[in-house]
């Protein structure tokens, strides 16, 4: 599961929590994006940061992984290297399934190469309140590079609606508004030690 996770947020362990019970998945593994540049003044967390509060979040749930493929590389990563990286790591049999939300996947499947990227990994679009499972149907080319019908290689699954978003967690922290229960009460207690989304 890919994401800024600025900060990792109840919503992704719901999502990572169904998809490893309804695609009996052995590992969900978090892979923290290094940060594409923001426009907004708002704080951000660093990478490292970032990285250990997923890694809080997961403690306790051995199914539950983080990986931190891409902030070790640096730099814009782009999706399709991340996915050959976790073959490397879990072996070129290994059957990936890519999970994000509906938004980030219909931007996925719209942007170049499609066909590449589902021939390295099928995927999960978690369902987020606003927005529609229909528009990613059309988004979904009809093969993958290695010639395989793309439509069995996207699966949708539908989550208990929740509005939680990173970014209004860090407009609440910034605003000294209540974020507690969003978060992991680890991720909360850590966010408040480092003064992460404060202005300083
Ligand atoms: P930001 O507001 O900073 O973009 P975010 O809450 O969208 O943060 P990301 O790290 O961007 O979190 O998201 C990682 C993945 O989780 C993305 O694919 C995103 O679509 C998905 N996601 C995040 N929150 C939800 C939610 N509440 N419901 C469904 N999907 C979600
Ligand atoms: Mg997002």
């Amino acid at each position: 599961m890919g994401g800024t996770f600025d900060p990792i947020h109840i919503g992704h362990l719901v999502i990572a929590e169904e998809a490893r019970a309804q695609f009996e998945l052995e590992t969900v593994v978090f892979v923290p994006s290094a940060r594409p540049p923001h426009k907004v003044t708002m704080p951000h967390a660093p990478a490292l940061d970032r990285l250990r509060m997923a890694e809080l979040a997961v403690e306790g749930n051995r199914a539950l992984n983080v990986s931190e493929l891409e902030v070790k590389r640096e730099g814009i990563s782009y999706t399709i290297d991340t996915l050959r990286d976790l073959h490397g790591v879990y072996g070129s049999g290994a059957e990936l399934f890519f999970i994000r939300g509906a938004d980030a996947i219909l931007e996925m499947l719209t942007w170049k190469d499609p066909e590449k990227l589902l021939a390295e990994s099928k995927f999960i679009a978690a369902t987020r309140p606003g927005y529609a499972l229909e528009e990613i149907a059309g988004a979904i080319p009809e093969f993958n590079s290695a010639g395989q019908k793309a439509r069995n290689l996207v699966f949708s699954m539908e989550i208990p609606a929740l509005a939680i978003s990173s970014t209004d967690i860090r407009e609440r922290v910034c605003e000294g508004r209540p974020f507690r229960y969003l978060v992991p009460d680890t991720v909360w207690g850590y966010i408040i030690d480092k003064r992460l989304y404060v202005q300083r």
